[in-house]
């Protein structure tokens, strides 16, 4: 693809959203952030907001979490949904820190290695906290992409590498929050805004 064309979305993008764009996931730390991430797979960042709103409050450390009582833990985080798997993964996540001496890792291969963090959580926790160059292919990032030609891939490692081929490594790290921004507000699954949209003439599917 041309470089010309990726400069023109990332260029919308960018006015549309700012250069300050940042994930809409509230959070302090960096354990708030990770929790909030494995909090929000199959969720809203607005209900995840919620939860955490209480939750940072009482759950402070790694050992907070790595105590926790399973039972109380999955009332407060219920209504995030998948709140068994999500509890055990958190608890596990910070027991599995606990082992290492207390300190989240900073890099991929430790990162995906503590439970409930896999590619995706990996890298939105890297870009974010760390500002290091990362790209986090979620539902929204692997949609928009294949509408705007950027990737023909479905497979969220292979879009992530076509994104490395076309993308400057200096931006990386906001085409996560740039695509996943573009895709909740405009570009839908279901009922996208094509009529308001700035970037049809590069769309495959408008076409
Ligand atoms: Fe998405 Fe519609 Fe814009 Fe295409 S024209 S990128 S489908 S909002």
């Amino acid at each position: 693809m041309e470089n010309g064309k990726t400069n023109e979305i990332f260029g919308v993008l960018r006015e549309l959203f700012g250069v300050e764009a940042k994930i809409e996931l509230n959070y302090a730390t960096e354990l708030d952030l990770l929790v909030a991430i494995i909090l929000s797979a199959q969720c809203t960042d607005k209900r995840v907001n919620l939860v955490t709103e209480k939750l940072f409050k009482k759950y402070r450390t790694v050992a907070d979490y790595a105590n926790a009582d399973v039972k109380i833990f999955e009332s407060e985080i219920h209504s995030c949904g998948f709140y068994r798997n999500k509890t055990s993964n958190i608890i596990g996540m910070a027991k599995a820190v606990q082992e290492l001496g207390g300190k989240i890792p900073a890099d991929m291969e430790a990162l995906v290695k503590l439970p409930g963090v896999g590619r995706k959580t990996a890298n939105v926790f890297l870009a974010e906290w760390h500002k290091l160059p990362a790209i986090a292919v979620d539902t929204h990032v692997a949609r928009v992409s294949r509408r705007l030609g950027l990737t023909k891939s479905k497979n969220p490692e292979v879009i992530e590498r076509d994104l490395k081929q076309i993308v400057d490594k200096k931006d990386w790290r906001r085409v996560n929050i740039y695509l996943v921004l573009f895709g909740r507000y405009y570009c839908k699954a279901i009922k996208p805004q094509c009529e308001v949209c700035k970037l049809k003439k590069h769309c495959l599917e408008f076409k």
